[in-house]
């Protein structure tokens, strides 16, 4: 907690941005839109601010931060920059791409931050308002996704304060967020191994064939002879149980008992629909509003249409997976 219980709520513009600015120099809690989802921000450098995000979010000391920076050059300032993540920080910095690299002896980051391991998780938002602040301050964002730990993302101001109001300083409101959902992770290591932690906005799988493409040299090696993908999702922190909306979930569901929230997708029509042309980029974008809508509806469960494994749909299925599973 950062001491306060009056969250304030103000309009992401230059004098909302300046009041920001000064939260997080002093050590607060900022809640920040982002391209994917809303994040909780707090300086990544100091061990005080960032016992506040783990405090305030309820999150497990086990579960590592995602430090956010301005570029490629302040990120090798914190991690060893491979080869491998130049050509992928190339292609989707400024974006919804997270990078998790041999993190640098001498970074200065919060030893929390990285929940002890050898490793760091490294992004680049392109949201400008999370652009603006980065630009602002001399030290790197940490920032979660802002909200309790293991409820719905949020993708606009209300929904961050649906569980954090009372227990953060400050909610910069830049509207609904673009993407929807929470970065692709991809773990690099030294030997070349590229693995996604978690499916995202970006799909890492053609992101691995434009890497074979170009043959781009690997740690010295020939990309060709050395880096393979895993798509293993594995990361601490990715639960079982998360982005939980509080009531049982069905999913796969062609229609809806009479004590069920229906989600729908394509020919499925809901109480609240992810996207009825069957555009999952679209229902990417509403995920987390139907489950916010479907938390505070009347009715004492839920059941979601499915949606098809393909591009961003994947990551829809791993976040509707995760809030299908028992707490616990
Ligand atoms: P959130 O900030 O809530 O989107 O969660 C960040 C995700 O990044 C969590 O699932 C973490 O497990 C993952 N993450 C952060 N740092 C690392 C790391 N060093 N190694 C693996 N995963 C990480
Ligand atoms: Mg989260």
């Amino acid at each position: 907690m950062s001491g306060k219980n009056v969250t304030e709520v103000v309009l992401a513009d230059a004098a909302g941005i300046a009041k920001a600015v000064q939260i997080l120099e002093s050590g607060g809690l900022v809640a920040v839109p982002t391209e994917t989802v809303y994040g909780l921000a707090a300086r990544a450098d100091s061990a005080e601010a960032v016992a506040k995000i783990y405090a305030a979010k309820g999150r497990p000391d086990f579960n590592p931060l995602i430090v956010h920076v301005r570029d490629a050059e302040q990120a090798a300032e914190y991690a060893e920059w491979l080869d491998e993540a130049d050509l992928a920080a190339g292609i989707h910095w400024p974006g919804p791409l997270t990078l998790v690299l041999p993190k640098r002896d001498e970074a200065v980051l919060a030893e929390a931050v990285t929940a002890g391991l050898p490793t760091v998780a490294l992004r680049a938002p392109s949201h400008p308002v999370m652009r603006a602040l980065l630009e602002a301050v001399p030290f790197p964002l940490a920032a979660p996704s802002a909200n309790r730990s293991g409820f719905i993302s949020p993708t606009t101001a209300q929904h961050v304060l649906a569980s954090l109001d009372g227990r953060i300083d400050l909610v910069l409101d830049a509207g609904p967020t673009s993407q929807g959902l929470e970065s692709t992770i991809l773990a690099i290591d030294r030997h070349g191994t590229w693995r996604e932690l978690r499916p995202g906005p970006v799909d890492s799988d053609a992101l691995h064939r434009h890497h074979f493409d170009t043959g781009l040299p690997v740690s010295g090696q020939s990309g060709r002879a050395k880096a393979r993908i895993e798509a293993r999702i594995e990361a601490p922190g990715q639960l079982a149980s998360h982005y939980a909306p509080g009531k049982p979930v069905r999913l796969n569901a062609q229609g809806a008992a009479p004590d069920e929230f229906l989600i729908g997708f394509g020919a499925v029509p809901g109480d609240c629909t992810l996207s009825a042309s069957g555009d999952v980029n679209e229902a990417a974008t509403q995920l987390y509003a139907c489950l916010h809508q479907a938390a505070r509806a009347d009715q004492r469960r839920i059941a979601i249409a499915p949606v098809p494994d393909k591009g961003v749909g994947r990551a829809i299925n791993d976040r509707l997976r995760r809030a299908a599973a028992p707490a616990g």
